[in-house]
């Protein structure tokens, strides 16, 4: 149903599977190495950290992968089908002659996209009898996905904060106790990884690469532990797909197509889900493009180089193929703490690397900028991190105004920023800084890439 403010979809026209990109890649992916050994890394050397089925998804050639029943009931109860908005006040803000969509991926319950996955790898540890889920957390927000999929089905819930973020999100931390997850500060003490860190810097910021590495050693150390990550992994791309298929029909209701579609990228799950299940339609020669928007203080797919190297500081995570900033790499503190990681989904940086997808970055005031100007004219208040993709937006729109084109731009609306108060205020005072990575500063973090 389409009232020219939103396109709604029924109940019954949920996705009943998820769409795998891997089968459609247009080169193979390379495999994922083993941290130790760097030999090529299969299902047995994964799983001490994750559950079967994900194991199983993650390796998965099927183009199409069913949703169990329970698990799309377990959708429907987060709000799905999430509608897709026009942003008319928008366009008519800018005077363009484009049509602007954004998908509602904020009226999660937690308010972002996070717990399209969190909730699917909450049930499978739950059917394969997993008593406890760890995992990191930058901004707080897939800390809150996660325990809110766990209370769900269950599960206890261990949450490692990106320091920083512990000290600046005081509310996203209560929200995850709410639920009833266990959340420490990291780097903490709990860990071998923790400890050493600690003892060389009393005072780290912390980062999510390190995070990462405390929870994989919880996982490590107790089997009836499992890790769960919350972007990067083909699993839970897979599991976001559910977006993207859901916006296609939604464009279909309508009659329309997109011209491009856009999404920020951390680690590249909101972004891809959004558009993997357009990527066949672009291989068989439709004039679509997706463009990836980043920050230009953590410039991954802008200016790193393509190489291997591993998911997480400690190095104990595997060593895949990425555009990354070196594994050691301790991004300056901007507000989107969902967008520091030091690399991006393997699959996304192989449609780079390919020419299917493009990307580009913005400095963090003019996308404040851009999620002001969102709020005020379609009334609400995006997540920083979606304000990457809503700057990108505004200057897509305002070519179509020079050249007078009437282009349909989709993007992913990936959540609210109701808990980032404190970056608009900041914002509001004149007191944002921007941050260009030095070039050095890059050099540097890359001189310690394995050799593989
Ligand atoms: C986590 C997060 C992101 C970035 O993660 P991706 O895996 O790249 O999607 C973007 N937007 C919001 C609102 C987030 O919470």
């Amino acid at each position: 149903m389409y009232d020219g403010v939103k396109v709604v979809l029924n109940l019954d026209e949920l996705p009943t599977q998820w769409y795998n990109v891997l089968a459609d890649l247009p080169a193979p992916l390379p495999p994922p190495l083993h941290p130790v050994t760097k030999e090529p890394c299969g299902p047995p050397d994964l799983m001490p950290l994750f559950p079967v089925a994900l194991l199983q998804q993650e390796m998965s050639p099927e183009r199409y992968i069913p949703i169990p029943e329970e698990l799309q009931e377990a959708y429907r109860r987060l709000g799905r089908p999430s509608p897709l908005y026009r942003a008319k006040r928008l366009e008519e803000y800018l005077d363009t002659p484009a049509k602007i969509y954004y998908k509602r991926e904020d009226l999660s319950p937690t308010g972002s996209h996070k717990p399209n996955t969190a909730i699917a790898q909450a049930y499978f540890a739950m059917k394969e009898g997993v008593e406890q889920i760890t995992t990191e957390t930058g901004a707080g927000q897939w800390g809150s996905a996660l325990s809110l999929a766990c209370a769900l089905f269950d599960i206890k819930c261990r949450v490692y904060m990106v320091g920083v973020s512990y000290d600046q999100k005081p509310y996203r931390r209560v929200l995850m106790q709410t639920y009833g997850s266990e959340v420490f500060r990291s780097p903490s003490n709990n860990t071998e990884v923790g400890r050493s860190v600690l003892k060389e810097n009393p005072d780290h910021p912390g980062s999510l690469g390190l995070a990462i590495s405390e929870a994989v050693e919880d996982a490590l150390n107790d089997d009836k532990i499992k890790y769960s990550l919350g972007s990067v992994l083909n699993h839970v791309l897979l599991h976001q797909t559910i977006v993207g298929q859901e916006v296609k029909k939604q464009f279909e209701e309508i009659g329309e197509y997109p011209d491009m579609m856009l999404g920020c990228v951390g680690g590249g799950s909101n972004f891809a889900g959004f558009f993997y299940p357009f990527v066949p339609d672009k291989l068989k020669g439709k004039d679509i493009r997706f463009i990836a928007v980043e920050p230009k203080a953590v410039p991954t797919l802008t200016r790193a180089p393509y190489a291997y190297d591993y998911g997480d500081t400690g190095k104990l995570a595997p060593i895949v193929k990425m555009y990354t900033l070196g594994h050691e790499f301790v991004p300056p503190p901007i507000h989107s703490g969902g967008l520091r990681y030091h690399g991006d989904a393997p699959s996304l940086c192989l449609l780079q690397k390919e020419g299917i997808l493009e990307s580009v970055a913005y400095h963090q005031i003019e996308t404040f900028e851009a999620g002001v100007i969102f709020a005020k004219t379609e009334g609400i208040v995006p997540a920083p991190e979606t304000n990457h993709a809503i700057v990108a937006v505004i200057k897509e729109a305002q070519k179509c105004k020079k050249t007078g084109e009437e282009k349909v731009i989709a993007f992913n609306y990936s959540g609210h920023g109701h808990f980032d108060l404190k970056g608009y205020e900041e914002y509001l005072a004149g007191n944002l800084v921007d941050y260009e990575m030095p070039q050095e500063q890059i050099d540097k973090s890359l001189e310690i890439l394995p050799k593989v």
